[in-house]
Formats: structure tokens, sequence, C-alpha cells
């Protein structure tokens, strides 16, 4: 099976994914529906850059909080705004 993550940027001779990607597929990742390729690339994304991991540990915590008031709630989709806002702080 082909990956569905289609962007990687070259640095240092190693590929990663954009920051566009890693919040794109940040739910597949969380529920671990991610290729064994595809995560190992997610995680190394998350090892560079902090801004991604801090996003991560948003929107994990809205999870838990979504799903601790209401068991039967939906996922919540991430907040629009909040991923034009970081893509937007990012220069893209
Ligand atoms: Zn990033």
């Amino acid at each position: 099976m082909r990956s569905r993550i289609g962007k990687l940027v070259e640095s240092g001779g190693e590929l990663y994914l954009t920051c566009e990607e890693v919040i794109g597929f940040l739910l597949e990742y969380l529920d671990h529906e991610l290729e064994p390729e595809e995560e190992r690339n997610f995680e190394r994304h998350l090892a560079i850059c902090p801004s991604c991991v801090a996003y991560l540990a948003t929107y994990r915590e809205s999870i838990r909080l979504a799903r601790g008031a209401e068991a039967a709630a939906p996922v919540p989709e991430p907040a629009p705004e909040l991923v034009r806002a970081i893509l937007a702080a990012r220069g893209r």
C-alpha cells in the first residue's frame, strides 16, 4: 500500500513531512491508522518541530476533555481556524 502522505521535504539527506501533512494526518496518527512507515515519518517530524509537538499536545488534550465530558460525543474535528493560524504563522 502506497503512503497517502505525498509531501516530503529533504533536509540534511533525510526526508521529512511538512507541517501541513502532519496536521492533516493528526487524527489518523492518534488513532494509529497510519502505515508504520508513515508513523515513522510523523515521529521524525515531531522530533524536529516544536510547533507541531505543541499542536499535537493541544489536540490530544481537547480530545481527552471532550471524551471525558461526554463519553458518547463524536471525536472532534481539529478547529479549522487553529489549523489556518498555524499554517499562516509558518509562512505557508
Ligand atoms: Zn511541523
